[in-house]
């Protein structure tokens, strides 16, 4: 992972050509430091295949989840891409950030009315539609509006796609979408709805995925569904959601292609599946999150107590943890670090690093080797630009970090760090 890491001439870590001790000692720590022309290189590897090169026509739509503030919304519509919502609040932050609603794509299993209204009142472009509930719901909606959004509708294709693994299991036990395999997604895509504007299928595999085979094989599935609704409608349905997934590098075991080539095979598994089935090419959307934000972040924590318990490990505590990214808690993801004063010190100390939260399995990383660190030094946890600040909480009322973005050497606060007063804010 070193390999990769930027320093100035005296040999301190970088973001943005910004020296991150610099910034942890103007902003304070914990601190996220995002890479803003990072952030840019990874939306154009999507935007110029889809925008250049593939001839039906496409949106990239950035997956606000994976990070989501406004500041981010604003370099997405600045470059182009719209932006996939699964709630009122991220539809709130698009909106507020000068998103425009018709680039704006709203998902989720259990929207609520009120969200939905929201959408409808805002003009959001797309709807994806989970449920045959919903497309009933959405179809009622429709007839009220002038002009209600498109709906797509989300189906489970079967396959399931973890990092390394690819399995078409025809898995129906899920939550999200609508079943493929029981005919359920056909018959309800090739019904005449009275109102409803239906404009596609969408498919989402799975997250943190290397091959392009899945997607490939998502491409083939949603291009043969268009041509069986075809068969039986008359109708081509002009546009095709493959959702996310793309993995990044989190450590050295994590060897991504450029966002770029796999962009391109997506692309060129729907034209060849619609050279197969004779389906005019689709309008196609991708909404890539992780790959976009995930390794353009770090978060730089001050150490505290260094803990060594003789013949079992050492604990090292930095001032943040579970709190602002519980992913380790949660599944147990992978991270590296470095000591942002000396990213390249030979590492001598096999260490575990924990938060301060009041649980055992508050833990950064676990067993990683390090240069031997004193209370006092800053930690870079590298990678944490995706599902980190998003899924960041008040546990023991730790204040979220701020969040500030680099870029040329300078960098500007994108979001304030919380104070105890924000804390209590909505207490009475
Ligand atoms: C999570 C999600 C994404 C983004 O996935 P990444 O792995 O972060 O690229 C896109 N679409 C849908 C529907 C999702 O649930």
């Amino acid at each position: 992972m070193t390999d990769i890491l930027k320093t100035n001439k005296q040999g301190v870590l970088t973001v943005g050509d910004a020296d991150v001790s610099a910034l942890a000692k103007e902003f304070g720590t914990p601190l996220f430091i995002m890479d803003e022309e990072h952030i840019v290189q990874n939306m154009r590897a999507y935007t110029k295949p889809m925008y250049e090169e593939y001839k039906g026509g496409g949106l990239v739509c950035y997956a606000s989840k994976a990070f989501c503030i406004k500041e981010i919304c604003r370099i997405a519509h600045r470059e182009g891409l719209g932006l996939d919502v699964v709630s009122g609040g991220e539809l709130y932050t698009a909106l507020s950030a000068g998103m425009p609603a018709d680039k704006i794509c709203f998902h989720g299993n259990n929207k609520s009315a009120e969200e939905l209204a929201m959408a409808f009142e805002n003009g959001v472009g797309r709807i994806v539609a989970d449920s045959e509930e919903e497309l009933f719901i959405l179809d009622a909606m429709a007839a009220e509006y002038k002009n209600p959004p498109k709906v797509l509708l989300r189906v489970k294709p079967g396959i399931e796609a973890h990092t390394h693994e690819f399995i078409q299991t025809g898995q129906e036990d899920s939550k999200f979408g609508v079943s493929l395999a029981s005919g359920d997604a056909v018959r309800l895509l090739s019904r005449n709805w009275e109102h409803l504007a239906l404009a596609g299928v969408h498919c989402h595999i799975g997250s943190q995925i290397f091959e392009d085979v899945p997607f490939i094989t998502a491409a083939e599935l949603m291009v043969k569904l268009l041509d069986d609704v075809h068969k039986i409608c008359g109708r081509y349905l002009p546009e095709i959601n493959l959702g996310g997934g793309f993995g990044i590098r989190y450590t050295e075991a994590d060897q991504p292609r450029p966002l770029q080539e796999a962009m391109r095979a997506t692309i060129s598994g729907v034209e060849k599946a619609c050279e197969k089935y004779g389906v005019p090419y689709p309008f196609l959307m991708v909404e890539p999150g992780r790959s976009i934000v995930g390794d353009a972040g770090i978060t730089v924590y001050t150490i505290g107590t260094v803990k060594k318990i003789p013949g079992i490990r050492t604990y090292v505590a930095v001032d943040g943890g579970m709190a602002d990214n519980p992913r380790y808690i949660m599944y147990q993801a992978a991270y590296d670090a470095v000591l942002p004063l000396q990213p390249h010190a030979a590492r001598t100390e096999k260490v575990t690093i924990c938060g301060k939260c009041c649980e055992s399995g508050d833990i950064l990383i676990r067993d990683i080797l390090l240069p031997e660190v004193r209370r006092g030094d800053l930690l870079a946890v590298l990678s944490t630009g995706a599902y980190n600040y998003s899924m960041s909480s008040n546990y023991n009322r730790l204040a979220r970090p701020a969040v500030v973005m680099a870029s040329k050497g300078k960098a500007r606060l994108c979001v304030r760090r919380e104070s105890y007063e924000d804390l209590i804010k909505n207490d009475l």
